[in-house]
């Protein structure tokens, strides 16, 4: 059930991570147009006791203190975050891993992750009066939008590859939304929603292009630490499109340290990417991602992002964490789907599968040593890719 939320929100200012530039939280902000980068919220997070988790709220929005929403009546939620640990036993055992958990994402409302940064990014959108959202989608992030507009009386348009599961696209209508296919990836639905954004003023909900999905995300880091009693995974395995989870889990982790939560080495953050979409394995090698740079579909649809707009902070955080990048393909993310089926008793998402085919490369390469904790995320649910 749906409990009050009582904390009040200590954000006090967006921030370029850039340069630095301040940007006007009680304004409608969109990204840092100084240097073309995402905008990030500041807190005042001065002597901030874990006491200020609102432990009478189940979802994610326990942690509202830390969250921007400032009015609770904009608050549209429909009980995200919570979600599991799911020890892989057998797993581990096969692998000779001390311990593998697997945090399932697809037990969120909407069946996938983007609950989390949807749920935020609506409560501010309310919030700062938007009438009219779009939003280029691979497919699980349209679904959420569509539900959490519905909840909010906005309305929505969501743009999706055509060859997204039927499954992904019904939601969409059945939730209200305007649905909008086009051929070829996220990239040239993003170029769409922007041309309706000019045309019709329209607010873009695209990745890390309005502040406020990025907070969403951060509760993963924040839900990780408080579920494992303050001690963090030695290594998490983020199956990455446009990166919001990885940067935001690691903004919690840099903000639980500031108010002293956590301390010691922090995760070393781990980008999966597919052999049919690995931008971030060249960026990270050469920090650009080339012009010629052509991806195609893979199954994981999630990560079919070719030009990530957060690819700095990815990298960042990444290079931060002594962190690493690595490929996998769609026959090894087809089995791992089988292999964690049949031993587990568990349904991932192919990209959830993802990171567990990462998993086993870096152990084969001896970049994960066998008393090394590792988290791997399921961030979505199998059932909406039929
Ligand atoms: C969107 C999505 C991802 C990628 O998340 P980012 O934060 O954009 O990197 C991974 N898995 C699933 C199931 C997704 O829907």
């Amino acid at each position: 059930m749906v409990q009050e939320i009582k904390t009040v929100s200590r954000a006090t200012e967006l921030c370029c991570p850039s340069c630095g530039r301040i940007y006007n939280i009680y304004l409608l902000q969109t990204y840092a147009t100084c240097c073309n980068q995402p905008l990030v919220t500041n807190y005042y997070l001065g002597n901030l006791s874990k006491n200020i988790i609102d432990k009478s709220v189940a979802s994610m929005w326990r942690y509202a203190a830390l969250l921007p929403l400032f009015d609770k009546k904009n608050l549209v939620s429909l009980e995200e975050g919570s979600t599991p640990n799911i020890l892989l036993n057998k797993t581990a055992a096969k692998l000779n891993q001390n311990k593998i958990i697997l945090k399932d994402e697809g037990a969120n409302p909407t069946g996938s992750f983007k609950a989390r940064g949807i749920s935020v990014a609506v409560s501010k959108a309310k919030e700062l009066g938007i009438t009219h959202i779009v939003m280029p989608t691979a497919g699980n992030a349209g679904g959420a939008l569509s539900a959490y507009a519905a909840k909010a009386d906005i309305k929505a348009t969501v743009i999706m590859p055509r060859h997204t599961s039927e499954t992904l696209k019904e939601e969409c209508r059945l939730y209200g939304a305007e649905l909008i296919l086009l051929d070829g990836l996220i990239d040239a639905c993003g170029k769409k929603a922007g041309q309706l954004k000019q045309e019709k003023g329209y607010f873009d909900m695209s990745t890390l292009k309005e502040p406020y999905r990025l907070e969403g995300k951060k509760t993963l880091g924040y839900e990780i630490a408080e579920q494992l009693n303050w001690q963090l995974p030695d290594v998490i395995i983020y199956p990455t499109g446009g990166g919001t989870g990885l940067i935001g889990m690691w903004k919690a982790f840099n903000e639980m340290i500031e108010m002293g939560w956590i301390s010691g080495k922090l995760p070393r953050m781990v980008v999966v990417q597919t052999e049919n979409c690995n931008p971030m394995i060249q960026a990270l090698a050469t920090g650009i991602i080339p012009e010629t740079y052509v991806a195609t579909p893979s199954s994981a649809l999630g990560l079919a992002v070719p030009r990530p707009f957060a690819k700095d902070l990815i990298i960042e955080a990444v290079k931060a964490s002594n962190g690493t990048a690595i490929s996998v393909s769609e026959e090894e993310m087809e089995r791992g789907i089988r292999d964690i089926a049949s031993s587990e008793g568990i349904l991932l998402s192919p990209e959830g599968s993802a990171t567990y085919v990462g998993l086993k490369k870096l152990i084969e390469k001896d970049w994960i040593k066998e008393d090394e904790t590792v988290l791997l995320f399921n961030t979505g649910s199998w059932y909406k890719y039929r």
